[in-house]
């Protein structure tokens, strides 16, 4: 009853799903039964969906159903200190729903607001700079059951910092130029322009953008589709955020020539169930711009294009933001990564030819189709070129956006942020590179220091420790579940890392963390297993010596107390017997 009849499709599920829950602040077995007939699926694929996603859920949550960022960063402002001043006020426990239905409270993976922390979500509307203060009025409202619209907009304000214009940001535009540029010069010539641009997907990949769109326009099964992906999961990463927030227009229209030059006729823009206050904006955009003829049918006068954007909305992956694993999750399904080959830009969404591309790379797409690519070309290094939004974070005085040309060093850009004593950066967020301050020389590029746009700054007040913990701890959480390399191995790097950390290591438990390591890396089946292992072997490499301190002198130490693990077994056999425990030999 919650949904249109046209609605009822299986590749809306996820929509469908999320609709249910803002309705029954679960979703109901009833409604599985439901929606199981209607859309002709097995119920076991809702449930296997709700069970994917950390933002669906089985049972009830609290009418107030509040998540706390656990991104490093948040941390750092005081995240573990104001979670639990959260949980006392309101009288829950983290992970738990309140015994009158009223609240849950919940740690969740970053948000993207690591410039405006620390930061939250309730019913999935961001929350920002939370302190005590905060707290204490966001108690009483609960308590008093207002609505949000009666809560402090101040609470829910996501500022947009940039504060380093570059290249893009800082190039004029109007609204149907880069449509107009790109018929009047033709499709082909305006890829060509693409193509001498060198412009490289800005998710973190760098596969070039004309070679992707021109595979794409070739091939012959129709229809063709573009997707823009706006989950911006990454740990510290919020640039596609301010994009969307502030030049959502040119976001669209590189979605719109890309339509042109592929023959597509249908846009999806994936955007995280973080980014919910985002949503009604955009959707204001899509229709100005199906108003003014930038969207629908003939755009601009151009008989015969057509081409229209619909916006769905995730529901708390990390993993979607990998392409297939996004194109899963627009078909309804769990955002499982795909086999590959064959790749999306032939058998993408629906099994149909499709091109999936970033926020930014559209965004910078909409300018060269304007400029042409030599402009483009021009900025940047050979390998990279043009500029790079990075979103700073961290220990630094301004954090913020910064654009930058490809090429940059390290040591440039934490000048311009305002970054002292520093003990090291991590360059594209966990599953990039923890950079020390020996290396600040290295420079932002595919060819040195690739990344989507993370640049997290740490102070030497830091432990690297807490960092690496907080990664891991991360990636264990994200992995899907699909390969055991990544299910098992995340797992057990975190707690071996843990066991070191804290001291019970010895130097068999380092040699197994490297080996644990490099299976996770060399074996798993996606990119997310592929990095799970960075943070831990970028440090590794840069501060060995930390590791080698923390280390016990015995040759080894148990990881868990084998002994209290076997009492259930002893309880079950009745036996207290000597010869019924393991005691362990010290050598
Ligand atoms: Fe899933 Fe991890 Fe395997 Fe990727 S590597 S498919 S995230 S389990």
């Amino acid at each position: 009853s919650v949904l249109a009849e046209a609605d009822y499709k299986p590749e809306r599920l996820l929509p469908i799903l999320r609709a249910v829950q803002a309705q029954y602040l679960h979703i109901p077995q009833a409604a599985i039964e439901q929606l199981a007939a209607a859309l002709h699926i097995p119920r076991t694929q809702i449930i296997a969906v709700a069970e994917f996603y950390s933002f669906l859920h089985l049972t009830p949550q609290g009418r107030y159903d509040i998540h706390i960022s656990d991104s490093i960063t948040d941390r750092m402002l005081g995240k573990e200190k104001l979670l639990n001043y959260l949980a006392e006020k309101l009288r829950v426990k983290v992970g738990e729903v309140r015994a009158d239905g009223l609240v849950s409270l919940n740690n969740t993976s970053c948000t993207g607001m690591c410039d405006q922390g620390p930061a939250g979500l309730v019913n999935g509307y961001a929350l920002t700079r939370l302190d005590h203060a905060r707290i204490d009025v966001i108690a009483k409202l609960i308590e008093q059951q207002a609505p949000l619209s009666d809560w402090p907009p101040e609470f829910f304000a996501v500022e947009e910092p940039i504060r380093k214009p570059g290249l893009l940001l800082n190039q004029p535009f109007e609204n149907g130029a880069a449509i107009t540029a790109t018929f009047a010069r033709g499709l082909t010539e305006t890829l060509a322009e693409v193509d001498s641009s060198n412009l490289r997907g800005r998710g973190g990949a760098g596969f070039k953008t004309a070679l992707k769109w021109r595979t794409c326009a070739q091939q012959t099964t129709t229809p063709h589709y573009v997707i823009c992906n706006a989950d911006e999961g990454e740990p510290g990463t919020f640039k596609d955020r301010m994009l969307l927030d502030l030049y959502a227009d040119q976001v669209f229209e590189g979605m719109t020539l890309c339509a042109a030059i592929i023959g597509s006729v249908q846009g999806l823009l994936y955007l995280r169930a973080e980014y919910l206050f985002l949503y009604e904006q955009l959707q204001r955009v899509l229709k100005r711009r199906r108003d003014s003829g930038l969207l629908g049918r003939n755009i601009l006068g151009h008989s015969g294009f057509d081409f229209d954007i619909e916006i769905r909305m995730g529901a708390g992956a990390y993993i979607c933001g990998e392409a297939s694993a996004q194109i899963e999750s627009l078909e309804g399904k769990p955002g499982i990564p795909r086999v590959k080959p064959p790749n999306s830009v032939i058998c993408g969404y629906q099994r149909k030819p499709t091109v999936v591309d970033n926020v930014e790379t559209f965004f910078a797409a909409t300018h060269i189709a304007v400029q042409g690519g030599p402009w483009f070309a021009e900025v940047g290094t050979a390998q990279s070129t043009g500029s790079k939004l990075l979103s700073i974070s961290g220990d630094c005085a301004r954090p913020g956006i910064y654009e930058y040309p490809f090429g940059t060093s390290i040591e440039e850009i934490l000048r311009d942020c305002g970054a002292d004593d520093v003990l090291g950066v991590q360059v594209g967020g966990p599953s990039g590179t923890f950079i020390s301050n020996r290396e600040l020389q290295r420079r932002i590029a595919f060819e040195d220091l690739s990344t989507a746009g993370s640049f997290m700054v740490f102070n030497n007040s830091r432990s690297i420790f807490d960092i690496v913990q907080n990664f891991t701890d991360f990636f264990a959480h994200e992995s899907c579940g699909f390969c055991t390399p990544c299910r098992v191995g995340t797992t057990l790097l975190k707690n071996q890392l843990r066991k070191i950390i804290e001291g019970n290591g010895a130097a068999v438990d380092l040699e197994e963390l490297n080996e644990i390591c490099l299976v996770v890396k060399n074996n798993s089946h996606c990119g997310l297993g592929d990095s799970a292992a960075n943070p831990i072997l970028s440090t590794l490499a840069s501060h060995p010596e930390l590791y080698l301190k923390q280390l016990k002198q015995s040759n080894f130490t148990p990881g868990f107390d084998l002994d209290a693990t076997l009492a259930v077994a002893r309880r079950m056999a009745q036996r207290d017997d000597d010869a019924a425990h393991l005691s362990q030999v010290e050598n």
